[in-house]
């Protein structure tokens, strides 16, 4: 595992710039997940996106992501914390169409044009902090551009890119936000405007082995970024047969005793990792045995 992620400052303080290779953390979500290319480009974005905003987030915080378009492909949701660890499911990975009229994955046609883009931020002691959107466009980074700028009030700059191999094994992925503060002066807005436009496509970056900070070069200008702090990314998911045998137990004792009387056991699937757990007839009545001495 390589991937990074970099916060940064430039122009004086005035622009908040994060940027990450995350080609090794959404190539394991698309092995353990099966993912098609035009599924995995969707949820690749959105995991990349969710590791960039994971950055903005302080010790034990966390969010949540979910992108829930009309589109084929479904809900996506991404977990995500200010440590780099992250998970995320794609609701119908097998979902690919033909390139678009300009050559690249149709992430639009999964997802979706019409729906909305939540952020749910877990700030600890029961404090959350909730921002919907309506999708503006599908593709993913114009979403968050949108969220940013309705939600937070930080006018933003985000670009996120994923490209698959002939295999559907990830080739690159990554991304930046690139973020005005207030007392940015006009001529920094402008520059920045300038060399954004400017610049190559994410996905290709990555794809020729530009390193974060390289990337950040590229876009804020040489000699010009301030890095902050270096945080290593990867794909983490916190499932454990604990978790899911205390949701077994909050079902009570009647529903734990339907799944012994109908299957004998009983399975849990993990949405975000598909790692599975089973629960043999003894320990679902080990879990009644523990509800009636409780009650
Ligand atoms: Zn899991």
């Amino acid at each position: 595992m390589s991937d990074y992620l970099l916060k940064a400052l430039a122009f004086d303080g005035t622009i908040r710039a994060y940027a990450v290779d995350s080609t090794d953390t959404v190539g394991e979500a698309q092995a353990k997940h099966i993912v098609w290319p035009t599924a995995a480009a969707a949820l690749g974005r959105t995991m990349t996106a969710g590791l960039l905003m994971g950055a903005m987030l302080k010790g034990n915080d966390k969010l949540t992501v979910k992108v829930e378009g009309n589109g084929p492909a479904g809900p996506i949701v991404v977990d995500v914390n200010a440590h780099g660890e992250v998970r995320g499911y794609i609701t119908n990975p097998q979902t690919h169409f033909e390139l678009s009229d300009k050559g690249k994955l149709d992430v639009r046609r999964a997802v979706g044009t019409e729906g909305m883009l939540t952020v749910v931020k877990d700030l600890g002691l029961r404090d959350f902090f909730t921002g919907q959107v309506p999708l503006v466009s599908g593709e993913i980074a114009e979403d968050f551009t949108q969220y940013f700028v309705v939600s937070e009030q930080v006018p933003s700059a985000v670009a996120l890119g994923v490209l698959v191999n002939p295999d559907n094994s990830i080739k690159a992925s990554g991304g930046f936000i690139i973020q005005v503060m207030p007392g940015a002066t006009d001529e920094t807005i402008t520059i920045l405007e300038e060399k954004i436009a400017a610049i190559e496509p994410i996905s290709t970056m990555i794809d020729r082995g530009l390193t974060p900070e390289q990337i950040l070069e590229e876009a804020l200008g040489a000699g010009n970024v301030n890095v902050l702090e270096k945080i290593d990314v990867k794909f983490q998911c916190n499932c454990s047969k604990e978790r899911f045998g205390n949701a077994i137990k909050g079902l009570g004792e009647k529903e734990i005793q339907e799944m012994i009387d109908e299957d004998g056991q009983a399975q849990a699937e993990c949405h975000f990792c598909n790692e599975k757990y089973l629960f043999p007839k003894e320990e679902l009545e080990g879990f009644i045995d523990e509800i009636r001495t409780q009650s």
